[in-house]
């Protein structure tokens, strides 16, 4: 698992104070764990990713990956295995000249046989869904795929966990309903850890868990129902409700009174129905 244990990190600004991003964090993530992390921007949530996998060193506190601390220089390159990163651009983070050979990129810097490589490229390219696009020039593929080709290059290292850094950020809505299918889809049948960051609270409710960073604090969590239902606390970070949540809310205005905090657009239809139903009847 990961522990990340009373962390405190300033970034040094040339002129005036330095800026504490983290304040006293403290969170462990267990395997297999799907994790959500929200919170409006500046309130730590890139710095809190890059601590996980040693881009970052905590000023004071710890951060390990199965008991290997990060500060320790020895076990970075062990850490960076477990821990996955995925970012905002996937143009970033695409360094070949075709989809195949960015998948490989990682697995040949391991040292692995040709045979387990081309092994490691075949299921990761299955998994995200690209193994009919993998001899393309990675420039010609629409943003979800380029993410897409991003997460294979990382499973391809057969990490524990995967942190994605508001991987969406940069899509259209069908890219970013391509990801939210490939994140759920390896943490349901293939059990990875995943740490996702996100501005967008309809990409929460997914998770197992939801952490809400305010300020570089954890300033409440749990599972999405408990905290997409408190729409008040929301609002008072600065963060949009969930169109569910919305509409929930609007209705409720209305006098209609929606029960048991409704997540998903399924779940919305199954509660007013009865509703709609008895007042035909009426
Ligand atoms: P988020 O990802 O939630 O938007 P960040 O972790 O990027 O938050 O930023 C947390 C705080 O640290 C903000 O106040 C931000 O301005 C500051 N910060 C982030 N990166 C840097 C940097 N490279 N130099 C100085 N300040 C930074
Ligand atoms: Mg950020």
């Amino acid at each position: 698992m990961i522990s990340v244990s009373q962390v405190d990190y300033s970034y040094a600004v040339s002129k005036g104070p330095s800026i504490k991003a983290l304040d006293g964090l403290s969170l462990d993530i267990q395997e297999g764990e799907f994790l959500a992390v929200i919170g409006k921007n500046g309130s730590g949530k890139s710095t809190f990713a890059k601590l996980l996998n040693a881009l970052y060193i905590p000023d004071s506190g710890t951060v390990t990956v199965d008991g290997l601390d990060t500060k320790i220089e020895e076990n970075v390159w062990k850490i960076r295995q477990k821990v996955g990163m995925v970012f905002q651009n996937p143009d970033n983070q695409i360094v070949a000249t075709s989809v195949e050979e960015d998948v490989a990129f990682g697995p040949e810097n391991l040292g692995l046989s040709s045979l387990e490589i081309a092994q490691r490229i075949e299921s990761s390219l299955k998994m995200v869904g690209m193994e009919r696009l993998r001899h393309r020039q990675p420039h010609t593929l629409s943003g979800g795929q380029k993410q897409r080709a991003a997460i294979a290059g990382v499973i391809a290292m057969e990490p524990k966990f995967i942190v994605l850094d508001e991987p969406t950020a940069m899509l259209d809505p069908s890219g970013r309903e391509e990801i939210r299918r490939t994140v759920r889809f390896l943490h349901d049948k293939k059990g990875m850890g995943i740490i996702y960051i996100t501005h967008l609270m309809e990409e929460a409710v997914d998770a197992d868990r939801v952490v809400v960073m305010d300020r570089g604090k954890i300033f409440c969590q749990g599972s999405p129902r408990e905290v997409f239902s408190r729409i008040d606390m929301l609002r008072q970070l600065d963060l949009e409700a969930t169109p569910i949540g919305i509409l929930a809310d609007l209705l409720a205005i209305e006098g209609i009174a929606i029960k048991g905090c409704p997540l998903t657009v399924e779940e919305m239809v199954d509660t007013l129905c009865p509703l709609l139903n008895l007042e035909m009847s009426l």
